[in-house]
């Protein structure tokens, strides 16, 4: 057998990562086969097997094992019966430089459902051979050390990338944006690591220890100075993940949900409509200049004495108080021309719509116009359409602004922030001591740092936060 790679860290991590059952089932020894591609009948359907029987797999179905990574056109059979199920392209991949690290095989089928069917039928038949579980192949991927843990949520990024600036976050990602840097940290702490022992060694030596220590903690001191910019990037990397919030408010009848139906119809590229998370907050998901963007109806935010209508006011404001920008809508009739104080938050972005302006006349809206000081007030009509693009063209520089694509944000996850804040406080704490300060304590602190970083790329206490990355995944990836 082909020994594994073992490069994520000590065999206890290891041997508790393998053992995690799936099902009841010692998982890698399996060999795993799953449609790749996507919902049937389509084009083409990508079937890929993994694991130690892939070779004598592929071999049973198409009569041979073709070069590696040179696709082949073969006929695809049923092993038993020898019945011709599919003509179809197949490769072969064999590990350890496999996608999962393992055997991999792989058949692109004619995408109909009665022929991925019977392809899984005829590999079921195999022996120590099952349909994967979802997001297995990337499992297996971490597993061989093929893929760190900040690879695998990049992977789950770019999946999901619904516009072009999460798409080359996700991806900048994938190719160890982070992962690589976290690495590298972690190979100069091992440095600091063995200056502070060499200190610890050679307590009673005059100045050796003061010596050896400056340098750790010049290391640490830098390398603390470099997790806090990163960290500085975070706010906006986990936001692109997510988009900006800009909710519309204001009193009722106004036309907000108009104006919110308004941009789901005109904007071209709308990602996705879907009703928010309480009947009293609509949301529309937009990609405005590669930026997602999801835009809120917080109904009518009003007083009311109804429980239900109150509850529903309340969420309304919380989601509004929320959100990184507020469009408060009145109509001209409107007596309430002030923003409801409640909400808006300190500092938050607001910008004064009049709707309605289909209702004005000619003079009038001219007054309005006059009347408009500040740039962030817009005179449109949710009915008319009037001034909606301009409205959109200003939130889609309004994103562009937020997330400064300049410079590519290298922390997008809570996990990722958390962990880099324990790794930033360690080495605080380890600089503090000084020079002079107690050689076990800066050991100590290092190596919290150290198991931080290892933490970040999933080089241990992986167990935890497998579980809760893969479930982003689908079957077959
Ligand atoms: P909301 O309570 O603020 O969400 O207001 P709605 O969107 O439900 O609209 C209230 C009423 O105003 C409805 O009868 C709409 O047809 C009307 N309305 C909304 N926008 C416009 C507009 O731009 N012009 C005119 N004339 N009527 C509008």
């Amino acid at each position: 057998m082909r020994p594994r790679r073992n490069p994520w860290g000590p065999v206890e991590t290891k041997m508790a990562l393998l053992s995690l059952p799936i099902k009841g089932v010692q998982q890698i020894d399996d060999t795993i086969f799953a449609l790749s591609s996507g919902v049937l009948p389509s084009a083409v359907a990508v079937v890929r097997i993994s694991g130690p029987r892939a070779a004598e797999a592929l071999r049973a179905l198409i009569g041979r094992l073709p070069e590696a990574r040179r696709a082949v056109l073969a006929r695809v059979r049923d092993p038993q019966t020898a019945e011709s199920l599919d003509q179809a392209l197949a490769l072969w991949f064999p590990g350890p430089a496999s996608e999962t690290g393992e055997d991999m095989a792989e058949v692109q089928l004619h995408g109909g459902r009665a022929v991925v069917a019977a392809v899984f039928a005829a590999l079921r038949k195999f022996e120590g051979m099952r349909l994967a579980e979802p997001g297995e192949f990337t499992r297996r991927a971490f597993e061989h050390g093929r893929l760190d843990l900040t690879r695998i949520e990049a992977l789950a990024d770019l999946i999901y990338a619904e516009t072009e600036a999460q798409r080359q976050q996700a991806f900048r990602h994938m190719q160890g944006l982070l992962g690589d840097r976290a690495e590298r940290w972690r190979q100069t702490l091992i440095e600091a690591m063995a200056l502070v022992e060499a200190a610890i060694d050679f307590p009673d030596e005059g100045d050796v220890p003061t010596d050896l220590l400056q340098p750790a903690l010049n290391i640490a001191a830098s390398l603390r100075q470099d997790i806090e910019q990163t960290l500085a990037t975070s706010v906006r990397g986990e936001r692109l993940r997510e988009g900006i919030t800009v909710a519309i408010a204001g009193p009722p009848n106004v036309g907000k949900s108009s104006l919110l139906n308004r941009i789901a119809q005109r904007e071209a590229s709308i990602v996705s409509s879907a009703p928010g998370t309480t009947r009293d907050v609509i949301e529309v998901h937009l990609d405005l200049a590669g930026f997602p963007v999801t835009v809120l109806d917080t109904a009518g935010i009003h007083d009311s004495s109804e429980p239900v209508e109150q509850e529903g006011i309340r969420r309304a404001r919380t989601r509004a108080a929320r959100a990184d920008l507020v469009l408060w809508v009145t109509d001209p009739s409107s007596r309430i021309a002030e923003p409801d104080p409640s909400a808006v938050t300190d500092g938050k972005a607001l910008w004064l719509i009049t709707n309605k302006c289909d209702l004005l006349s000619g003079v009038e809206l001219e007054l309005l116009g006059a009347q408009q000081t500040a740039s962030s007030h817009f005179a449109i009509s949710a009915k008319s359409g009037l001034g909606v693009e301009q409205l959109l063209n200003e939130l889609a520089n309004f994103a562009r602004f937020y997330f400064k694509p300049s410079e590519p944000a290298l922390v997008t996850r809570q996990r990722q922030r958390q962990i880099l804040q324990d790794a930033e406080g360690a080495l605080r704490r380890a600089v503090s001591e000084g020079a002079q300060g107690r050689e076990e304590v800066v050991a100590e602190e290092l190596r919290a740092a150290s198991h931080a970083l290892g933490r970040l790329v999933g080089r241990v206490d992986v167990e935890d936060v497998l579980d809760a990355i893969f479930r982003d995944f689908c079957i077959g990836k």
